[in-house]
């Protein structure tokens, strides 16, 4: 069983908030059980999935028991759990949805992995379905959680780089699985664009703290790839910013993995690379006194994301990336396929204001 070995149990009987874990996939029994083991305000009480000796195989790592096991046809016996206060969702993108649905109508909160669902239309409903529920919802953007991150975003928002003129950002992977879900459009709801272009997307948007007011795209879809049958191989798009700040993203699932990003001001630049991996965020600030590399802690991003839910829990204020997040670079893609199946530049709906669906700062920003 790959959890991660060492980790000391935090003490229990804190009144820590309590998930249960939607999905049993690498995500979960890699990254979000071993975090949340060692979460000051998350813990796990219950798992959520179809392959039920899967399931009892965690439980018993866990120190929980067959019982806290339960089938997606089972999801709605959480509503007697008072200790279940929120659900993690961890399934391929197109389940988010239902899933938070039911959960917001159980008056369980929602923590839901990124993309947030297929398109914006179907965001937006989560959002609608969770506001209805009075539950929260937040996307997992892990990058907006770590010191490298917000340490960037400082940077640039401080004007120690001059001013802003271009970024460049490049995520992409080589996927070789044409079974795999990442590879149908009903279930992905796009190909690398949602899945890992979008990390060079929100992270642009972050820094910057402002929204799109353009985009223009292309694509490519190699014919007679067994991949490719239903979704893209590579999405190249750029993103008009207020100001004339233009980023260049690149996205790919036909290249070995990379994850950059690069911001370029007048005076100075902030170059991330690694920019997205879990572990080793690699950052340098460059500015007119020389090249600085800020020593900040290697953090675990999945448990800084559950601390942060969890104590949006307790204090019901909107977590920092909220549905509403999610929903806005749901936009975005939507209108990166437009352009890139129109030819043309699409226009977005002017966003005024900084941090516009953004909620409460975590704690650890730093800001
Ligand atoms: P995975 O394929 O490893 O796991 C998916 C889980 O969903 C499995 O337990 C599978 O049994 C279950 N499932 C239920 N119905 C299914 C269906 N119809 N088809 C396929 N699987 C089904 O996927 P993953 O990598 O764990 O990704 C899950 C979610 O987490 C996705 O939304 C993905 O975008 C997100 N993710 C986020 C990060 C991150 O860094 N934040 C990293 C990886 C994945």
């Amino acid at each position: 069983m790959p959890l991660k070995p060492d980790l000391p149990l935090p003490e229990s009987g804190a009144r820590r908030v309590g998930f249960a874990i939607v999905g049993l996939g690498q995500l979960s029994v890699e990254e979000l059980i071993p975090a949340a083991r060692t979460s000051e305000h998350a813990t796990i009480k219950a798992l959520v999935t179809d392959d039920e000796e899967k399931g009892r195989a965690y439980a018993r790592a866990l120190d929980l028991t067959e019982d806290d096991v339960y089938t997606y046809e089972r999801f709605e016996d959480l509503k007697e759990r008072e200790d279940v206060e929120a659900v993690y969702i961890v399934l391929p993108n197109s389940l988010h949805r239902d899933f938070t649905e039911r959960a917001a109508r159980m008056g369980k909160h929602v923590l839901c992995e990124k993309p947030l669902s297929v398109n914006a239309q179907e965001a937006q409903a989560m959002v609608d379905a969770c506001r209805a529920g009075g539950v929260l919802l937040m996307t997992a953007y892990r990058c907006q959680y770590t010191p490298q991150h917000w340490a960037a975003r400082e940077a640039v928002q401080s004007g120690r780089l001059g001013k802003v003129k271009l970024l460049d950002s490049v995520h992409g992977q080589s996927e070789d699985d044409p079974e795999a879900w990442r590879m149908r459009l009903d279930l992905a709801g796009g190909g690398p664009l949602p899945d890992v272009g979008i990390y060079s997307l929100n992270t642009v948007r972050f820094v910057l703290g402002t929204e799109p007011e353009w985009v223009f795209s292309t694509l490519h879809q190699p014919e007679g790839d067994e991949r490719f049958r239903e979704v893209e191989e590579s999405v190249s798009f750029m993103l008009g910013f207020p100001g004339g700040v233009v980023a260049n993203c690149l996205t790919s699932y036909g290249i070995h993995k990379t994850a950059t990003l690069r911001v370029l001001g007048e005076e100075g630049t902030v170059l991330m690379d690694p920019a997205f991996t879990y572990q080793g965020l690699s950052l340098t600030i460059s500015d007119p006194q020389g090249d600085f590399q800020p020593k900040l802690p290697d953090e675990d991003q999945f448990g800084l994301e559950f601390d942060h839910f969890a104590q949006r829990v307790r204090d019901g204020r909107a977590p920092w990336t909220p549905g509403e997040e999610g929903v806005q670079d749901h936009r975005v893609m939507d209108a990166i396929y437009e352009s890139a199946r129109t030819g043309q530049v699409v226009r977005l709906t002017p966003v005024p204001g900084r941090d516009a669906f953004r909620g409460e700062k975590p704690e650890a920003a730093g800001q």
